[in-house]
């Protein structure tokens, strides 16, 4: 019954959605929130959630649910009238548009002289450049990558590091970070970067870090949708979708939804995204119809040793793993929530906050062609998402710093987990594949008694090493 109810006010809130940013087209003239209060409301029940529709008030998150309160703008005609239907609230913020201001005040003028990079947000060339000072930093440990052009033609670069120095003799495995997928969600690009700097910071001095740069390649892919974000810093500051024009007058696809597993799955009561170019969840109009998400998958198919994963989004203090497009258990679900409550544990030791692990269909809503979805369903890759802290999109600067520092420690678990899980032992044929070549590699050397077969190293090399072979394999170990 709760299931059903949840699912009802999720498709509602899409419903909302559909029409809950102004779409200003690309190029059109600086998007204003004057007078828009942004109030939390602890939904009772449905009629709220109809009330609200009927005023035309939209949710300004997109997490709604009855078990915690949910966030939507109020346009200054319509406040008296949402007073009026005596519905429980807090207004969070009075007029978003002062936020917007002083954000941007504060962000076009000087920043103070001993100013660390993460004091405050960066725009799309800050990171970049930041990301080719980190790799000058330690060119032995980080490069510099591009993994090609969005739709406008702004190219989607990132950071590999790993100490290639380390050779183990098989393949490392390789976690890949990236972030704004959604244009709005800035604390996410920091908090990615941060993971670089302290990679590449920390490498001498902590053994933890050297020991999984030593033993894995990390990827990390601050600004996925360079054309939104650079829309959020000029024109839109909530935008969160690329920017496609869709041709009906629409613009962007939501490139979370956008994704080739399960895409366009119209689950219950039409949640999971949207077949329309104005909705924030349009899903587009096909699998990977988008460059950037092309980009992201070619990158995947070219890459097969990536073994984990973690899409960064704010904001809700949630750790999230498959299925989003299906209320099913994924077949790792006790191993995976293993390591979300591991992760989970470690974020509230570093300040205490209470981030909540679980699969995104059962712990927020449905969500198809998702990311996350893609990498687990077709890889069976470790992929996880976070949902950062913050109440908003555009969280005080003095966030970006505690955001970063209480995910770190997850983060460096989930690639510590990986490293453990997936070592390549049975990739005989070292190409980072798992496949039948690999077995019939193996069966060959089994033959010449090489020693490297003696996989359970108890000096013989027998059918029990075989027997532990394809165990390994039919892991994917
Ligand atoms: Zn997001």
């Amino acid at each position: 019954m709760l299931r059903h109810t949840i699912v009802a006010i999720v498709a509602a809130c899409l419903a909302l959605f559909a029409g809950a940013q102004p779409n200003a087209a690309p190029g059109a003239r600086v998007v204003r929130y004057d007078g828009h209060r942004v109030v939390s409301v602890s939904l009772r029940d449905l009629r709220d959630l109809r009330t609200l529709e009927t005023l035309g008030i939209d949710a300004f998150g997109c997490e709604i649910s009855l078990d915690r309160p949910n966030e939507f703008l109020v346009p200054p005609d319509r406040y008296e009238a949402f007073v009026g239907a005596g519905i429980p609230h807090v207004v969070v913020i009075e007029d978003l548009q002062v936020i917007v201001d002083a954000e941007r005040a504060r962000l076009s003028g000087p920043q103070p002289r001993d100013a660390s990079w993460f004091d405050d947000y960066k725009d799309l060339a800050a990171v970049e450049t930041y990301m080719s000072e980190l790799a000058a930093l330690r060119p032995d440990l980080a490069t510099e990558i591009n993994l090609g052009n969005s739709l406008e033609g702004r190219p989607i670069r990132g950071l590999r590091i790993s100490n290639d120095k380390v050779d183990l003799g098989r393949c490392k495995p390789a976690i890949l970070l990236n972030s704004v997928q959604h244009a709005r969600e800035w604390i996410t690009v920091m908090t990615n970067v941060y993971v670089a700097d302290q990679l590449i910071r920390g490498y001498e001095s902590d053994a933890y870090i050297r020991s999984l740069v030593d033993n894995a390649e990390f990827y990390i892919i601050p600004v996925v949708n360079p054309d939104g974000y650079e829309f959020t810093w000029t024109t839109q500051r909530f935008w969160r979708k690329n920017l496609r024009p869709n041709g009906d007058g629409t613009t962007g696809v939501d490139l979370n939804r956008n994704w080739g597993y399960q895409w366009g799955v119209s689950l219950p009561g039409g949640t999971g995204g949207s077949s329309s170019g104005s909705s924030d969840v349009y899903w587009g109009t096909g699998p990977f119809s988008e460059p950037e998400t092309q980009r992201m998958r070619d990158f995947v198919l070219a890459h097969p040793q990536i073994k984990a994963h973690n899409d960064i989004h704010s904001y809700g203090q949630l750790i999230l793993w498959s299925w989003g497009w299906s209320p099913s258990p994924i077949q790792h679900q006790p191993e995976w929530n293993q390591i979300g409550i591991e992760m989970s544990l470690l974020i509230r030791a570093v300040h205490g906050r209470n981030f909540l692990p679980g699969p995104i269909y059962t712990r927020i809503y449905p969500v198809a062609g998702s990311s996350v979805d893609w990498l687990y369903g077709v890889f069976g890759v470790l992929s996880m998402s976070y949902e950062l802290r913050g109440g908003g999109f555009a969280p005080p600067p003095s966030d970006i710093i505690l955001s970063a520092q209480e995910t770190l420690p997850a983060t460096l678990y989930q690639a510590e987990t990986m490293i453990e899980r997936f070592q390549f032992v049975a990739d005989w044929n070292r190409d980072c594949i798992h496949d039948v070549l690999d077995v019939l590699d193996f069966i060959s050397d089994f033959d010449a008694r090489d020693a490297r077969c003696d996989i359970n190293a108890d000096g013989d090399i027998d059918i029990l090493d075989f027997l532990d072979f394809l165990q390994l394999y039919s892991e994917g170990r």
